[in-house]
């Protein structure tokens, strides 16, 4: 008997000693790392965990700052939250905090108001292992102001959607020295809208204005709200090789698009976070899919028979600073569209997977060079199909880009005006054009 009580009071203090002595022992799940992102309306933090995390969670919303507290059980912090680098207006600190017991992690968000988190766990993918997502709903990143002109204008200005594609959990492609696409498509989004904002005709609503996810059918809802009068969205390229290169760009073709989509259903086992709510986060399927979901959300309720054209000019204007993939808009087939609504296109600036393009995509001066491209193209489109009321439908004059092929009488024609008229607008002395000339034409 004796003998008995003894054997249970070593093994309770031998337990115990190992309880205190290493946790880690105890723990065996571990929080690798952790990443905000701070969106218009939520912040997101992702915990990154080797396996599946057991967790629980309670809010303090009694006295401030309010406090979104997250126990992950069996689980140890490796990762040095100090160190975390965000600006958020919902999230002001994500710290630790004395754990119930010490083989539970205890998280604490500090939250500027009292809100309801949405938290939910990610099976890994390609790119990432098992982990939570912690979704604190509200607007967290300024809000974009747009400056307008004090004196009021007759006419309205053109209103271009700019979607730079990915962001956030999203990297989109990665080109082989590590960059990231959705760290080409951000500053060239930005670059453009900074040209399109400059011109009084027209103006720029960016789809995402920082490093953040944007949900495939926010986008295009984002350009609807805002009544866009255009949808560009903007992204690199990829293949398996290292070979293929130029930019090109894509209308909607709705065959395509649903059978991109129809596809994309079957594997929907695979694709399940894609699927509702918050779980949008993508896994790395390539821009098919996102090709087909962008297409067919506009597809929905509008159609895009304009796009057809918008991409011939942007296609003709990136010929003057790129190479290009492809000199025909990219589609399967262009159903015959009976609402033309919004004109879209996706824009593919280059392959990342090219290491030369790579290089070239994240150079300033080539961005800048390629929202110029896609800025003229945009100008273009709407001098050359006016549209009712805006500004650019009553310039007294038309720009146009001279591309290979072109001369005088032939745009003399397109114009409805005299070879004479435009050499006198422009003052030319002579006949010759050279690819890229911005010419001035005179509209009767
Ligand atoms: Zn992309």
């Amino acid at each position: 008997m004796i003998k008995i009580i003894m054997t249970k009071m070593i093994t309770s203090a031998l337990l115990l000693f190992a309880v205190l002595a290493s946790p880690q022992v105890m723990a065996a799940e571990a929080i690798e790392s952790v990443r905000v992102w701070p969106a218009p309306d939520k912040t997101r933090i992702v915990f990154d965990l080797a396996e599946a995390p057991t967790h629980s969670y309670f809010t303090l919303y009694d006295s401030q700052p309010y406090r979104l507290v997250i126990d992950f059980h069996n689980t140890r912090n490796q990762v040095n939250l100090d160190a975390l680098d965000f600006e958020s207006l919902m999230v002001g600190r994500v710290r630790t905090s004395s754990p119930p017991d010490s083989s539970t992690a205890r998280i604490v968000l500090e939250l500027s108001d009292q809100v309801e988190p949405v938290i939910f766990a990610l099976p890994p993918n390609e790119r990432y292992g098992h982990r939570l997502v912690v979704d604190i709903p509200g607007q967290s990143v300024p809000e974009q102001r747009v400056t307008r002109s004090a004196d009021r204008l007759p006419e309205r200005e053109v209103i271009v959607a700019i979607d730079a594609g990915h962001g956030g959990e999203d990297p989109g492609s990665i080109g082989p020295s590590g960059v990231y696409e959705k760290n080409i498509t951000l500053p060239v989004a930005t670059k453009l809208a900074a040209l399109i904002n400059a011109d009084p005709g027209m103006k720029a609503v960016l789809v995402r204005t920082g490093d953040y996810g944007v949900p495939l059918n926010q986008r295009t809802r984002v350009a609807r709200g805002q009544r866009a009068d255009m949808f560009i969205s903007i992204h690199a390229d990829a293949f398996t090789s290292p070979q293929p290169r130029g930019a090109s760009v894509w209308v909607l073709s709705r065959r395509r698009a649903n059978s991109e989509l129809g596809r994309w259903l079957e594997n929907r086992e695979q694709h399940s976070e894609l699927l509702g709510g918050a779980a949008e986060v993508l896994s790395s399927n390539g821009d098919d899919i996102y090709l087909a979901r962008t297409l067919l959300d506009m597809s929905l309720d509008s159609s895009m028979s304009g796009g057809f054209d918008a991409a011939n000019i942007f296609i003709d204007q990136l010929s003057t600073v790129t190479r290009l993939h492809s000199r025909q808009p990219q589609a399967a087939s262009l159903a015959v569209l009976n609402s033309p609504d919004i004109p879209s296109v996706l824009v593919e600036l280059g392959f990342i997977s090219n290491p030369h393009e790579e290089t070239q995509m994240r150079n300033s001066a080539h961005q800048q060079r390629l929202a110029e491209a896609l800025y003229r193209g945009t100008r273009e489109f709407f001098v050359n199909h006016p549209l009712d009321g805006t500004i650019l439908a009553n310039q007294t004059e038309r720009q146009h880009t001279v591309k290979s092929g072109e001369s005088l009488s032939i745009l003399a024609q397109r114009y409805g005006t005299t070879v004479r008229a435009i050499q006198r607008r422009n003052n030319l002395s002579s006949t010759t054009l050279r690819v890229g000339q911005v010419l001035d034409i005179p509209i009767s």
